[in-house]
């Protein structure tokens, strides 16, 4: 009998995920049900909820080929296309980021080439759009799916295997309390924040993302005659001040140059932590950050004496990795890193620190849940945030940006260590923010930590 397959998703999780199933020989029949109106733009990627200049920080080549990869995908689009989608075909590279819409195009030609390959195999592929699966029953002999459909009505539906491929939910409302937005999406909501002071709690891509959707609301970036992004105001956004806010007050690296796909490690390999998980959770955070240490000091020596590695333990790595950064202004420091990584990108070269762990990134994140409860926290408090920091980096465009908006005048940061309050009390929009013995009011707060 032909097993009954429901998808619920159709992001790129959904995706991945039928681009296997349609492989398979047996005939299958393959249910998608998407709660969007048009499938397989997956959220990050979605026109309704991200705005024309958010980027996204995956590039053509570290997304594995679905169809064909996002560069070959390009190529083949009419000027006219890539002229709405704002992309120079000149700037088609596998290395180039493109705004996060152009990535939901891309997913969602890809979900047809693959339905009509799953069809041409024999399987039976259905995609149900506007239906939002609301309810699973793991039942004796299948599971039950509970479906509103597009008219309101509920359905059950039996299948034998069921992919959740759900992804990200944001509030329905994000705008809170009036100027109070607790998601950056969807970006529609931003754009109705008046040209004042604007708090942006985070620093990362997603706080990138919320200024650049208010600032590109109130001006416009130009390259001036040398070449140097600037931002001008409109003049209505005459106004608009942002400052972006975290506990360490650091921006996020601009993206590095690596080889792709990775080299192999040679130190902290699956097979080394595979063998450690096998010992069981005793002192299986300390063994696997041993091999990290290990394969860093292999792979940088110079990096590694210059942060001590050596003494460092899971508690002093992060303090010691972040200390220069932390020592300078963000804005000097991001300027000069992305010098470096613009040069660097340019001659090919690759900064072997920041490569290593890269690298190990998902090799130590394979001992992650097999961590006793202390040892997560300790994993969590710290450790986890080197990683963090090394793969979020973003594109250079982004980092231009910031800098732009700050020659401009028009972005702080501030760092406000562990010790801070967030109030909308005795306000009538926005924020109070308070820390470090001050207290500053904004006519608008974003929170951008995804929390
Ligand atoms: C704002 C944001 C930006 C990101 N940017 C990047 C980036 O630039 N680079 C990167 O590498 N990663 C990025 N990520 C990481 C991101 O998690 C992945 O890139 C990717 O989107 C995850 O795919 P997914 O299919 O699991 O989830 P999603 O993309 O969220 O897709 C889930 C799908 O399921 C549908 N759905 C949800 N619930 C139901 C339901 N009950 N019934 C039916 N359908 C349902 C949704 O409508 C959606 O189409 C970003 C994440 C976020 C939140």
């Amino acid at each position: 009998m032909t097993s009954k397959i429901a998808i619920i998703g159709s992001g790129p999780t959904g995706i991945y995920t039928l681009a296997g199933l349609v492989a398979a020989r047996v005939p299958l029949s393959i249910t998608v049900f998407e709660v969007e109106a048009d499938a397989g733009k997956g959220t990050p990627y979605h026109p309704d909820i991200n705005d024309q200049a958010m980027l996204a920080n995956i590039a053509s080549i570290e997304l594995p080929p679905i169809c064909e990869n996002l560069v070959e995908w390009l190529r083949r689009q009419p000027d006219l296309e890539l002229e709405r989608l704002n992309v120079a075909r000149a700037q088609i590279k596998e290395r180039e980021f493109y705004p996060r819409i152009v990535l939901g195009e891309y997913l969602q030609s890809q979900f047809q080439q693959l339905i009509e390959k799953g069809i041409a195999n024999q399987h039976v592929i259905d995609v149900r759009t506007r239906h939002r699966v609301v309810d699973i029953k793991l039942q004796p002999d299948d599971i039950q799916l509970t479906v509103r459909t597009p008219d309101g009505e509920r359905k059950d539906y039996a299948f034998d295997h069921v992919v959740m491929a759900t992804g990200h939910d944001w509030p329905e409302t994000t705008e809170v309390k009036p100027g109070y937005f607790v998601s950056p999406w969807p970006a529609r909501a931003l754009k109705s924040i008046d040209p004042g002071s604007i708090a942006i709690l985070g620093t990362s891509l997603s706080a990138i993302d919320a200024l650049m959707t208010v600032s590109t609301a109130y001006g416009a970036f130009y390259l001036d005659a040398s070449g140097q992004l600037q931002y001008q105001s409109s003049a209505a956004g005459e106004g608009f001040h942002a400052t972006m806010m975290s506990r360490k007050g650091l921006l996020p690296e601009a993206d590095f140059y690596c080889e792709y796909p990775y080299a192999p490690l040679h130190i902290c390999t699956v097979e080394a932590v595979d063998a450690l998980i096998a010992h069981g959770s005793a002192s299986l955070l300390d063994n696997v950050f041993d091999l990290f240490k290990r394969e860093l000091a292999a792979s940088d020596p110079d990096y590694a004496a210059s942060i001590g590695l050596s003494l460092l333990t899971v508690e002093t790595l992060a303090p010691a990795y972040f200390a220069a950064r932390e020592a300078m202004d963000p804005f000097v420091w991001a300027g000069m890193n992305l010098a470096e990584a613009e040069q660097n990108k340019a001659s090919q070269h690759i900064v072997q620190w920041r490569y290593a762990i890269l690298r190990m990134h998902e090799i130590v994140a394979r001992a992650v849940p097999h961590l006793d409860k202390d040892d997560l926290k300790r994993f969590h408090k710290s450790f986890k945030s080197v990683f963090i920091d090394d793969y979020a980096t973003v594109p250079h465009q982004s980092i231009q940006r910031l800098l732009a908006l700050r020659r401009a005048g028009k972005l702080d940061i501030i760092k406000l260590g562990n010790d801070y309050e967030i109030t909308t009390d005795g306000v009538a929009r926005g924020a109070v923010i308070r820390h470090d013995g001050t207290e500053t009011a904004f006519d608008a707060f974003v929170d951008a930590t995804g929390a």
